[in-house]
């Protein structure tokens, strides 16, 4: 039997904005928030995504009008955890209009669609698909416990060597940014991510 290819997504919201963490923080950016997500950090400051029913289906066709409209410089599709859905229909749209793609996944599920950009953000509570190490570009490990360092270097030893390792604190534990400074500075290969959006203001 023919499988349909999934044409309409469950949007939690899209808005224009600057991408505010990782390697392209700074950058204008068009923000596509998928709804779904069954991985369930406890830490999750998106828990309103996490039912995907609850959210209105729109077409590509709207989400690469709204997407032109804005006309940015990346386009980043993210959660919830985005992957739960078939994406290949969504980035051929927005790839035949000439934009950048980024990703931004758990890993939980495997690759669908085309993207210039993945950033890989693995959470012990649901491990990444194997599949999703090799084709990150960048891996970002919130830092919510001492314990998470463990983790981080876990999935460090997964990606390829030039993929940018990031350590981003959980943004309502105080005491991670601190954690995080020392660590890398006993160890290099890692770079601090920060939430600039949120010290900004903006979404
Ligand atoms: Fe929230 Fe992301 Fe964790 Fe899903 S993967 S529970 S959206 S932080």
């Amino acid at each position: 039997m023919e499988t349909l290819l999934q044409t309409t997504y469950p949007i939690t919201e899209t808005f224009h904005s600057l991408q505010g963490e990782g390697a392209w923080a700074g950058t204008n950016a068009f923000f596509i928030r998928l709804a779904g997500c069954d991985v369930h950090c406890p830490w999750c400051d998106q828990k309103e995504t996490w039912n995907a029913r609850r959210f209105p289906q729109h077409e590509v066709t709207d989400l690469t009008q709204w997407v032109s409209q804005a006309n940015p410089a990346i386009v980043v599709i993210t959660g919830g955890e985005p992957l739960q859905h078939d994406l290949t229909a969504l980035t051929q749209a927005l790839k035949e209009r000439g934009f950048r793609l980024h990703l931004e996944t758990s890993g939980a599920y495997p690759l669908s669609g085309v993207f210039d950009w993945i950033t890989l953000s693995p959470k012990p509570f649901k491990a990444p698909h194997p599949s999703l190490y090799e084709k990150a570009q960048e891996l970002k490990v919130i830092i919510a416990d001492p314990s998470d360092f463990i983790w981080a270097e876990s999935q460090s030893a997964k990606v390829p060597p030039q993929t940018l390792r990031y350590l981003q604190p959980e943004w309502n534990c105080a005491d991670s940014q601190t954690w995080i400074i020392h660590y890398i500075l006993r160890h290099p290969q890692w770079r601090f991510s920060l939430q600039t959006h949120k010290y900004l203001g903006v979404q």
